[in-house]
């Protein structure tokens, strides 16, 4: 009865992600995948909360622990996760109301944990936390964004600021010309920035909204990036309200899990993967802990996905 024996029930032993061994000091090539949490929510525009997405994702993630023979998969009969080190990597301390600052302290971490391990995954946080996430990632000279969301988050500016979760990646694709292409997948809603779908579409990117995924979606998996160096960025509100209310700006009609999940296995599939978020869980909004644990499922089934496709190649 060790210390380091696995603990099966999902509430024992200290919160980490997925029961990672805590390791805010974990040095290069020290695991294959390393999660860093952001609990970041200043710059949401409608419901905060998501500053605690990284306590709750924690919590809820005990669920997934790997245990020491990996997943067994029902449908494969084999194992999943087997043999794939995980660390969590801490978390980032926002500046409280100086969104630079906090920026600068975000890119600095992604930067180290991409040397710790081969797979980082970053949990938010408002989804204002992937323009400094995607600097980190300033050497890349084709990378592809894969954006998961609701939302096209490509505003130049909402309510007087550049910085706020409406608009992440348009930083990111004015600052960054390594960023070749943006697909973003589950748009819907009515509040719609036409400047920005414009702006993305004049900038070549793929625009797909949760009706036409449904009409088209043999068309929209074959869009997907093949052979890319791809940044996944899930915000959370992709999936219907229903499965994961705990959100700042949920829209009605979303994605389901397994549609989301389906997206997920090409794109990692077909790709190399270099960075993962998952943003805008605000758990205080949903009593029940749904939204967690479908982001913590999402996760794990995410890692699975790309520890498949690292062992194949
Ligand atoms: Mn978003
Ligand atoms: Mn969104």
């Amino acid at each position: 009865m060790s210390a380091m024996r696995h603990r099966e029930l999902p509430f024992t032993g200290p919160a980490t992600f997925f029961k990672a061994p805590l390791r805010p000091e974990a040095g290069r090539g020290e695991a294959h995948i390393g999660v860093l949490g952001l609990p970041y929510d200043f710059a949401v525009g409608f419901r905060p909360g998501a500053r605690f997405g990284p306590a709750a994702l924690r919590a809820a993630s005990g669920r997934y622990a790997v245990p020491p023979e990996g997943f067994f998969d029902l449908d494969s009969g084999r194992p999943r996760l087997s043999g794939a080190r995980l660390v969590d990597a801490g978390d980032v301390d926002p500046v409280q109301l100086d969104a630079a600052a906090t920026f600068e302290r975000i890119t600095t971490a992604a930067r180290r944990v991409r040397t710790v391990a081969r797979l980082p995954i970053y949990v938010g946080g408002d989804h204002s936390v992937s323009y400094p996430l995607l600097r980190a990632y300033d050497d890349q000279t084709d990378l592809h964004v894969v954006q998961l969301d609701a939302h096209l988050d490509y505003s130049d500016a909402r309510n007087g600021t550049h910085w706020s979760n409406s608009s992440p990646f348009r930083r990111a694709d004015e600052e960054m010309p390594g960023l070749s292409h943006i697909t973003v997948i589950g748009l819907r809603g009515l509040r719609v920035d036409r400047e920005a779908v414009e702006a993305a579409r004049a900038r070549g990117h793929t625009l797909v909204t949760a009706r036409r995924l449904r009409e088209s979606y043999d068309e929209v998996l074959e869009a997907l990036p093949r052979r890319a160096s791809v940044y996944l960025s899930v915000d959370i509100d992709v999936l219907d309200p229903a499965i994961a209310p705990g959100t700042g700006s949920p829209e009605v009609d979303g994605l389901g899990v397994a549609e989301a999940l389906h997206l997920i296995e090409a794109v990692v599939g077909r790709n190399r993967l270099v960075g993962v978020d998952l943003t805008e869980v605000a758990p205080d909004l949903d009593p029940t802990g749904r939204t967690a644990l479908a982001g913590a499922r999402l996760l794990a089934e995410t890692m699975a996905l790309w520890w498949d496709a690292v062992q194949t190649t």
